[in-house]
């Protein structure tokens, strides 16, 4: 049956629950495919159903949740669809990508009974599953089951070693890869027909139509989900030495005795880290003057120093020089506060962030404007410059994480597809570094707050005043939670712990319902678990937890 889209008009709602409610109460009628209530300061709503059900059905389910409804305009999606096609449209969303951000707007599409067709040059599924998020962190996982082999926290328990099988880590990491690769994009793509992939490299005409290899398609609409790609800065003398970057460092089929990590952020932290456990001497050269440094200062420093006494040299305030190869060794001559300085070792690894893939787009004669770090430009509802085309993920620029990339296809696809221009919420956007302890934040820091008029004050808490932490015995690492010094409602909350990215899910869920700090000392968190340290640290703003006994009642 050939679906319809259906407009209401919504009266009644006064907050997100609101929202929600309506969402819910069309998304329980039979034959409503699928369902877009943009905020409820809009009121409205856009439904996709099959075309037999009576629009009344749709009125009396917003009526019966208690809010008032009229159709506002209705129209077969077919005809829909046409309205916003040019010449020969052959599908509705074309999706430059195949990545998170991609698939998300791709299946969006589907469910909103539209086609999508994606386009991609390397490898089905892009950065997170291929060379990113997925072997990172599997690989982090086993150094750290390695290091935990031989050092144990607890005098009675007493490690034996373990033995490491290099190959075998990494045939392991490919192993997850291939299988979450099938399994959740391949099977994916094959689970929806109006979804289809083809192989090659796109390019936008000046039509904002799309190029792949010669052949010309002209979709009613373009979402750019291109992503980005490791930046190397050109450092003098690096045309000469072989420099690698997370993807690479990922894939080595020998373990190096020896790694200069230039950089000072997550994918910097995280490869020094895991490099180190597995047997690599590592030296981190940081060119700010501490490691992290959007991060909460007490967070970076604590960080530093664990990092440090797992034999990681960390040094900061370095500026690169030169780089050079000397028989089998990497070498960089540097600055280091002002003072020359020789590093030497067997790799070096380029951390130093990521650039979007915008440069063989075609997007000046189209006229989507880029940003100076070549990032597209895209108002709130993801739509760039030009009006037929929407960009989502890394090629956005940063942040970049797969859970924002993949919300920010999603509402693309339906801005794009429905005509709407519904904005992200973007007010709570959590970030995990997964070291070890991990590094987690959500939410401004006090600079921050500062550094934008707030008046704030701030609570922090050592983690062995965490019971947790300490039946663990490990209490490396704190809390520090950031509030508004006159309402007390919670503004930011950076926890730096063992599984902080677990705890910091509670605070974003605080912060996203605008939780006054109050509230989270009244809420029962079970002992002993490391996110009761969340209301340990809140006791903090008005308390000497010192002083407390151990279920901090
Ligand atoms: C080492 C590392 C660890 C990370 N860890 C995490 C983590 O723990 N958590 C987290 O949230 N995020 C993590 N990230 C970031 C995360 O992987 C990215 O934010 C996310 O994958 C981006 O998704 P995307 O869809 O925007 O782009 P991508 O997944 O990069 O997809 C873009 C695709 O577009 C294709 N493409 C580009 N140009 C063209 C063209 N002209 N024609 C055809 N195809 C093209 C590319 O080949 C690519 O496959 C990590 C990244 C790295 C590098």
């Amino acid at each position: 049956m050939e679906p319809k889209q259906v407009e209401l008009n919504i009266s009644g709602m006064t907050c997100d629950g609101c929202a929600e409610h309506v969402r819910r109460a069309l998304e329980g009628v039979p034959g409503v495919r699928a369902v877009v209530v943009p905020g409820w300061q809009e009121g409205r709503a856009s439904v996709v159903a099959d075309d037999g059900l009576a629009d009344e059905a749709l009125t009396e389910a917003v009526t019966a949740a208690g809010y008032g409804a009229q159709i506002s305009s209705r129209s077969a999606l077919a005809e829909r669809a046409g309205a916003v096609r040019t010449g020969e449209s052959e599908v509705d969303l074309m999706i430059v990508g195949s990545g998170s951000a991609a698939f998300a707007a791709a299946i969006r599409a589907a469910e909103l009974s539209y086609s999508a067709l994606m386009v991609e040059r390397g490898t089905l599924g892009g950065t997170c599953v291929n060379v990113g998020c997925v072997p990172s962190k599997t690989l982090l996982r086993a150094a750290e089951t390695y290091h935990r082999a031989t050092h144990s926290r607890f005098a009675g328990v007493r490690p034996r070693g373990a033995d490491l099988d290099w190959g075998m880590v990494i045939g392991e990491k490919d192993e997850l890869v291939g299988r979450l690769r099938r399994e959740k994009y391949e099977r994916v793509l094959e689970a929806y027909p109006s979804i289809g992939l083809v192989r090659g490299q796109a390019r936008l005409t000046p039509e904002a139509n799309v190029e792949v290899d010669g052949r010309v398609y002209c979709p009613a609409r373009v979402l750019l989900a291109a992503g980005a790609h490791p930046y190397v800065p050109p450092f003098p003398g690096a045309d000469g030495v072989e420099v690698l970057t997370s993807t690479e460092a990922l894939a080595l089929s020998e373990r190096p005795a020896s790694l200069i990590v230039i950089g000072g952020r997550y994918v910097a932290l995280e490869m020094a880290q895991m490099f180190a456990r597995f047997g690599t001497r590592v030296t981190v050269l940081q060119r700010s003057d501490r490691v992290l440094p959007d991060h909460e200062p007490e967070i970076a420093e604590a960080l530093t120093g664990y990092l440090r006494e797992e034999g990681i040299e960390i040094y900061t305030n370095v500026c690169i020089l030169r780089l050079r190869q000397d028989g089998q060794e990497k070498v960089v001559e540097a600055q280091v506060d002002g003072v020359a300085s020789v590093f030497r070792a067997a790799q070096v690894l380029a951390a130093t962030g990521r650039r979007p893939n915008t440069e063989d787009l075609g997007l000046e004669a189209v006229g989507v404007e880029v940003n100076e770090r070549g990032a597209v430009r895209v108002d709130a509802g993801m739509r760039t410059t030009n009006p037929r085309v929407y960009a989502a993920g890394d090629v956005t620029g940063p942040p970049m994480f797969v859970y924002l990339g993949a919300a920010e296809g999603k509402r693309s696809a339906e801005n794009a597809l429905l005509g709407m221009q519904e904005s992200l919420d973007r007010s709570t956007i959590p970030a995990v570094i997964f070291t070890d302890p991990q590094v987690a934040t959500v939410g401004v820091t006090e600079a921050q707050a500062r550094a934008e008029g707030m008046d704030v004050k701030t609570a922090t808490l050592p983690l062995n005043y965490v019971p947790r932490a300490l039946a663990a015995r490990d209490t490396r690492g704190l809390i520090k939670l950031v509030a508004d010094a006159e309402s007390a409602r919670l503004l930011g909350a950076h926890v730096l712990a063992a599984e902080a990215g677990e705890v910091v899910q509670t605070a974003t869920m605080a912060l996203r319902v605008g939780m006054p700090v109050q509230s989270l000392t009244d809420t029962l968190f079970p002992y002993l678990t490391q996110v009761e340290g969340l209301k340990l640290a809140a006791l903090a703003f008005d308390r000497d937890v010192g002083q407390l006994s151990c279920c901090a009642g």
